[in-house]
């Protein structure tokens, strides 16, 4: 079990103790987490990581999930992509589904706590069940342009909150409740992120018979369209006209993400024959996510959206080069050719992976530049110390918070 004074040598006694200051004026309250997955997913990583170190702090924290079947998670991947500027046909049997399920989830989850703290668009409408205590609505997704039609759904939902939280500046809308920008946050303890032995590492190579002889370029991410796995097999074909190199491109499925199959098979079909191009399928682990990211030679992300990408902290916080489309909460995380390199497409994405190939120095002083962003900005200790503010803000709504 990771204690809060394990992050001691990483952060600084002065910061854990001033988590702890702000968490004892928390202490003995509840707090409700509740989202829609328990694995796969920026959301549920984080709060793996988040909930326990809450509770050894004082504070009585939880975590709950709404229940839905693949009718309803159909409409809530529609509503993410619409969410996200995809094109998507909604129609009002999808409002109707997902209506029919929030109701099913107010009627059987307790939401007692001093604060419900409610993540995404999947159980917002939890809401309607409000009483005299706190509510908070965290979205993780990139808003910066939502489709009109869900957002203005949702907004019905959104102004019942007491606040919301998103990631970037980007993302803040205009709305009649405070807004807070909390960037999310990885843990450096988790075995997604600890230092491992190179033994460990080669260990997952062998696994996956990927043999070393040529530089190795990484995306771990969900099947999804908005990961741009396609681009991707696309960026890597061009590099490979002028060096030898070789692909991975690994994930897993959440289990509210119902397109992922879809995605792989296209995606399975694009890689054709390629010896050199390794699709895993990842079980639920994230040691080998952490070999993985280790054993890479560059770290691409070409999302076409993102809220935040823990894939690129993770990557960063291991000092790798890492190449990434400059969208969303990405761009809070590398500043081009400082601490990685951005791109804005798939020929850009191409390009800078083989400057990064010719130039291996020039890629190590960004990797390391990157851990240094991570280190100072995107821990899970900072995020912590926000949330506890934000929950003490909850009790204070004349007061102005600073985050
Ligand atoms: N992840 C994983 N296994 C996989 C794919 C992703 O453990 O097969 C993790 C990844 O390391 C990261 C999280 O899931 O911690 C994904 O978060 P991100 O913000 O990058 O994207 P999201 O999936 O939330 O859109």
């Amino acid at each position: 079990m990771i204690k809060i004074d394990d992050y001691i040598p990483i952060v600084g006694q002065s910061t854990i103790d001033e988590i702890r200051m702000l968490a004892a004026k928390m202490a003995g309250r509840r707090v409700q987490h509740i989202n829609s997955t328990a694995v796969g997913g920026g959301v549920a990583e984080i709060l793996n990581r988040m909930v326990p170190l809450l509770n050894e702090l004082g504070i009585n924290a939880g975590w709950d999930l709404i229940k839905g079947g693949q009718d309803f998670y159909s409409v809530t991947k529609k509503f993410h992509n619409a969410l996200h500027g995809r094109p998507e046909a909604i129609d009002q049997r999808d409002f109707d589904i997902f209506m029919e399920v929030s109701r099913q989830n107010i009627a059987k989850l307790d939401t007692s706590s001093d604060i419900v703290f409610v993540h995404d668009p999947q159980p917002i409408a939890l809401v309607e069940k409000k009483k005299e205590n706190k509510w908070l609505w965290r979205c993780h997704i990139d808003v910066s342009s939502p489709n009109q039609k869900v957002w203005k759904f949702l907004l019905d939902f959104i102004v019942k909150y007491d606040s919301a939280v998103f990631s970037a500046p980007g993302f803040s809308q205009k709305l009649p409740i405070r807004q807070f920008l909390i960037s999310p946050s990885i843990d450096p303890l988790s075995d997604k992120n600890k230092d491992l032995p190179q033994e460990v590492i080669d260990g997952v190579l062998n696994k996956y018979e990927i043999v070393r002889d040529k530089p190795i370029i990484t995306q771990i991410s969900r099947f999804d369209y908005l990961k741009d796995p396609l681009g991707v097999i696309e960026a890597y074909s061009q590099v490979k006209r002028y060096i030898d190199c070789q692909l991975i491109l690994a994930g897993g499925t959440a289990s509210d993400d119902p397109e992922g199959q879809k995605v792989l098979d296209e995606v399975l079909e694009k890689a054709g024959s390629d010896k050199d191009i390794h699709i895993l399928l990842l079980p639920q682990n994230d040691i080998e996510v952490n070999a993985l990211q280790r054993a890479s030679d560059i770290i691409i992300q070409k999302s076409i959206k993102e809220g935040f990408g823990l894939t690129v902290a993770e990557a960063l916080w291991k000092a790798k080069p890492v190449v990434a489309s400059s969208v969303g909460g990405i761009s809070l995380q590398i500043r081009h050719k400082y601490s990685g390199l951005l791109c804005h497409s798939i020929e850009g994405a191409a390009f800078a992976i083989k400057q990064l190939l010719h130039s291996p120095d020039y890629a190590k002083k960004l990797g390391a530049n990157g851990r240094e962003h991570i280190k100072n900005n995107f821990l899970l200790t900072r995020h912590i110390k926000e949330y506890i503010l934000l929950f003490l803000s909850l009790y204070h709504p004349e007061d102005v918070v600073n985050l």
